[in-house]
């Protein structure tokens, strides 16, 4: 809104501003009360901080998770608000659209929790456990390496290639995480590996 305000309105303005900070200070509670009245909350207090990194892309900022719930008490925690992080090296603190509106993210009813399974002939998706989400994989990746692992190609040379199967990673990683799933992926002879940032 764009106000045109006189030098003397706005001296008339500013002497009621400084008459009602007198009044609350001498005590009168209609004045207080309508000073803390238009105080928000502080929003912060009494939350959990914890630091993690924006899952969105390759940039990998910092952020910090503000939570309300004493986990130690067998209280569930619920988050209640995210930022930057100002201590992090990479964003100092700063966040692009995406990871400032991560609340909702983590909020939001479509996102997937845990790993599920279509198995096959099965029309809809069924929960299963870690463990059991692991075991599938590891058992389903070493079956698929033996029947199709190539050592060598038709004119004799190791080659050592992996080629039924492309494998995914997190690009929002550490630089030392990132390592060693590169070695890992490779080492197995993945030739198809890529991550969400195509980096
Ligand atoms: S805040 Fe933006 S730039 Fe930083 S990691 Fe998240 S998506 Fe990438």
């Amino acid at each position: 809104m764009n106000m045109e305000v006189s030098r003397r309105g706005f001296l008339r303005a500013a002497g009621v501003g400084v008459a009602g900070t007198a009044l609350g200070a001498f005590g009168f509670s209609a004045a207080e009360a309508a000073e803390v009245a238009h105080v928000r909350a502080y929003k912060l207090a009494m939350t959990t901080e914890t630091r993690n990194t924006c899952p969105y892309c390759s940039v990998a900022c910092g952020v910090i998770l503000y939570s309300k719930g004493d986990l130690r008490k067998g209280q569930t925690a619920e988050i209640t608000h995210i930022e930057g992080d100002a201590d992090h090296p990479t964003n100092r603190g700063t966040l692009c659209p995406k990871g400032a509106a991560l609340k909702d993210f983590v909020h939001a009813k479509t996102r997937l929790n845990y790993p599920m399974v279509r198995k096959p002939g099965s029309d809809k998706f069924e929960r299963v456990s870690w463990d059991e989400a692991l075991d599938r994989v590891v058992r389903l990746m070493k079956d698929d390496r033996d029947a199709n692992f190539i050592a060598k190609n038709k004119d004799g040379v190791a080659v050592n290639r992996w080629t039924s199967v492309g494998f995914l990673a997190a690009s929002a990683t550490t630089n030392e995480t990132a390592y060693a799933t590169y070695k890992v992926a490779r080492s197995v002879g993945l030739l198809a590996f890529d991550n969400q940032a195509r980096v």
